[in-house]
C-alpha cells in the first residue's frame, strides 16, 4: 500500500486530467518502464482513494471488489473510445453502449423507512452501490463531453513509450508529463549517439 502511494505521488497527472475525470480514469493504469503497471484502481481501497481525491465519493465509502471491478471495466471502455477518437476510426459499439448505460443508470432511489422510535426517514437501501453508480455516471458523462467538445481535437496518446496515457495537447508537446518528455529526449539522444558511433 505505502509503496504504491509513493509511486503514484511520483507520477504527475497528465495534461487535461484535472478538468476531465474520464481522462483521469483512462490513465489510471499506467505502464511504467521495466514492464510494470501501476493500477490506481487495483484494489477497492485504492479505487476508493482515487474517487475520494476527485470528489466523486466520500472518504470511507466502503467500496467492495465488485465496485472496483465496475470502475476498471468502464476504464477499458473509455480507453477504447479515446483510442478510436485519436486514431480517427469508428468506436466499438460495445464501448458506446457501456458509457451510455453508466450515464443513464439511475442510482437506487432513496426509500422511505420507518423507525419505531424516531419515525419516518429516507435512506438508500445500498448506499455504496448508489455512490459507485453516481461516480460511474459522472465519469461517463464527462467521457461523452470530452469526446464531443472542442477539447477532443487536442486529445492524443503520449508519444513516450511505454507510457499508455492519454492527454490533451498543449502546443506541440506530445507527452503526458515532464517525466515522459525527459525519457523521450534521452531516448532520442541515445539513438543519435549510437548512430554516430
Ligand atoms: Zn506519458
Amino acid at each position: 500500500m505505502e509503496e504504491f502511494a509513493t509511486e503514484e505521488a511520483a507520477l504527475p497527472a497528465a495534461q487535461g486530467e484535472a478538468e476531465h475525470p474520464a481522462l483521469a480514469l483512462a490513465n489510471s493504469a499506467v505502464a511504467l518502464p521495466g514492464g510494470h503497471t501501476a493500477d490506481l484502481l487495483g484494489t477497492p481501497a485504492r479505487a476508493e482513494r482515487w474517487l475520494a481525491r476527485r470528489g466523486l465519493a466520500p472518504d470511507g465509502a466502503g467500496l467492495a471488489e465488485v465496485c472496483a471491478t465496475q470502475l476498471r471495466s468502464l476504464r477499458e471502455q473509455v480507453r477504447s473510445l479515446l483510442a478510436s477518437r485519436v486514431a480517427g476510426v469508428p468506436a466499438l459499439p460495445a464501448a458506446v453502449t457501456a458509457v451510455n448505460d453508466a450515464m443513464t443508470r439511475v442510482p437506487t432511489a432513496s426509500l422511505l423507512m420507518w423507525d419505531e422510535k424516531t419515525g419516518p426517514y429516507r435512506a438508500a437501501p445500498h448506499p455504496t452501490t448508489a455512490i459507485v453508480e453516481h461516480a460511474l455516471a459522472a465519469i461517463a458523462a464527462d467521457a461523452a463531453d470530452l469526446l464531443t467538445s472542442p477539447d477532443a481535437a487536442r486529445l492524443t496518446a503520449c508519444a513516450s513509450p511505454p507510457c499508455n496515457r492519454f492527454l490533451l495537447k498543449q502546443g506541440r508537446r506530445q507527452w503526458c508529463c515532464t517525466r515522459c518528455g525527459d525519457r523521450a529526449r534521452a531516448a532520442r539522444a541515445y539513438a543519435r549517439r549510437t548512430r554516430t558511433d
